[in-house]
């Protein structure tokens, strides 16, 4: 009997997050302050954030970082998760290549989202927080920050982006479940909001314009941090626990992977299942090849500049080296919302100016289409972004087909799509379109950012 699944026994679970930027030959370039163009410290991003959080944001000392006993314990409820070798999907797509996926749509929210949410609210509430804030686009962020806050007993708002609170309704009813405040984002309750609502009276609304909203609550409320769910360095520091227990599991199963592929959004659950291995990389051992899959219809990893520039549409945040498309770009309205954000993580922008890993874009269709394939031969149903690193992954395997090549590709399963089911209801009735970006919309937008990096 082939065995198929590999789980770790509870000592064996890591204890430490890895932190990429202390291995790194080129360190990310630091956030700098819009007004005074000067590299931020610690204590200037603790306004913000848990201040804890704030120190691992610039650590580019540390390589291993350890994890709370109150953080190792919560996540004791759910992990290890799965590491799963898809035989029927290699066996449907008739390839020589072992395919493995980490499951990590398996815990009570159905994404990677929480594996950051618990550690944020677990500092939030040593340093005194009272109240947790923060945007969310499809919504598997606010339902896990809704969820470790309940636990941690801290207050929660969360601004959701205006479109994907209509495309996934449920979301917001699973916020409220676990507590939380929901407010459809451009909304009239901040400043940044009336703005955005003037000028566009329409705006579907975005991430960029929901962290403004989010980032204006929690310094004009005592108190009150935000919380980011991907983009910066602490958080893919917390999703690192996904790959080092994939090494373990990998190890497992007598394999180690030549490739490895995650979705892209702002770059948590790629860093997580990635960084661990790609230490192997810097050090010289291995060669893995490693792959972000972007939708085509927001391709910042392929088609973006790398410039500082906002981590918003209103310019509240720190400015931020990254790939980005520029902070007023408004991506077409995907079904895959997770993955609708202008600019990618600053450790992951310098590694792939340096060449360690890269980006494919893949249109909508194609995605669904992998979603439904890996949906009939596995029988879990992924969220709409994870189908973009399924697709992926097929691609590679299907090249393998032609080589003969019996490569070994391990993907990221981000979460599962059970409450993504309309947009599945539009693939299936054919409503679904691809949209790809024109030259011209990347340069109208990039072109408008400040020439900080000549
Ligand atoms: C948020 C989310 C993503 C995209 O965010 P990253 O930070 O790039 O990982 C991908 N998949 C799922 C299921 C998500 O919830």
């Amino acid at each position: 009997m082939k065995q198929k699944k590999f789980i770790l026994a509870e000592n064996e679970l890591p204890k430490q997050w890895y932190n990429i930027q202390a291995e790194m030959p080129n360190k990310p370039l630091p956030p700098i302050n819009p007004q005074t163009k000067e590299p931020m410290t610690a204590d200037d991003l603790s306004h913000i954030f848990a201040r804890e959080c704030s120190i691992q944001e610039l650590d580019q000392t540390h390589a291993w970082i350890d994890i709370p006993e109150e953080v190792q314990e919560k996540y004791r409820f759910y992990r290890s998760t799965p590491l799963v070798r898809a035989y029927a999907l290699e066996e449907a797509l008739g390839t020589p290549a072992h395919i493995y996926f980490k499951n990590e749509s398996v815990n009570p929210l159905g994404s990677h989202k929480i594996n950051s949410a618990l550690p944020q609210c677990y500092y939030c509430k040593q340093e005194g927080t009272t109240n947790v804030t923060t945007e969310t686009g499809a919504g598997q962020w606010g339902a896990a920050l809704s969820y470790a806050a309940k636990i941690y007993g801290l207050e929660c708002a969360v601004y959701q982006v205006k479109i994907t609170m209509q495309q996934k309704p449920y979301r917001s009813s699973v916020m409220r479940t676990f507590g939380a405040t929901v407010v459809g984002s451009p909304s009239m309750s901040t400043r940044a909001g009336k703005d955005i609502i003037t000028r566009d009276p329409l705006h579907p609304g975005s991430l960029g314009t929901a962290i403004s909203e989010a980032v204006e609550l929690a310094v004009t409320t005592p108190n009150c941090k935000y919380t980011l769910g991907s983009v910066l360095n602490h958080v893919a520091l917390h999703q690192t626990i996904i790959g080092l227990e994939a090494e373990k599991q990998m190890q497992m199963a007598g394999e180690y992977p030549d490739v490895v592929i995650a979705c892209f959004g702002g770059g948590s659950n790629f860093a997580g299942i990635a960084f661990p291995f790609m230490r192997h990389n810097l050090s010289g051992e291995r060669h893995t090849e490693f792959i972000a899959a972007e939708p085509e219809s927001c391709p910042k990893l392929t088609r973006g500049k790398f410039q500082y520039d906002f981590g918003d549409t209103a310019g509240y945040t720190p400015l931020l080296p990254m790939y980005t498309l520029g902070h007023q770009f408004k991506p077409a309205n995907i079904h895959a919302g997770g993955l609708r954000y202008h600019g990618a993580g600053m450790i992951i922008s310098q590694l792939i100016k340096d060449g360690y890993m890269h980006g494919v874009d893949i249109p909508q269709l194609e995605s669904f289409d992998a979603g439904m394939l890996f949906a009939r031969t596995e029988g879990i149903i992924p969220a709409p972004e994870s189908c973009h690193a399924i697709a992926a992954a097929i691609r590679e395997a299907n090249s393998c087909k032609k080589t003969g090549e019996e490569k070994v590709i391990l993907f990221n399963l981000s979460g599962h799509g059970l409450i993504d089911m309309p947009s599945y209801e539009q693939y299936l009735s054919g409503e679904l379109i691809n949209y790809r970006v024109s030259d011209e919309e990347i340069e109208r937008n990039v072109s408008q950012l400040e020439q900080i990096i000549k």
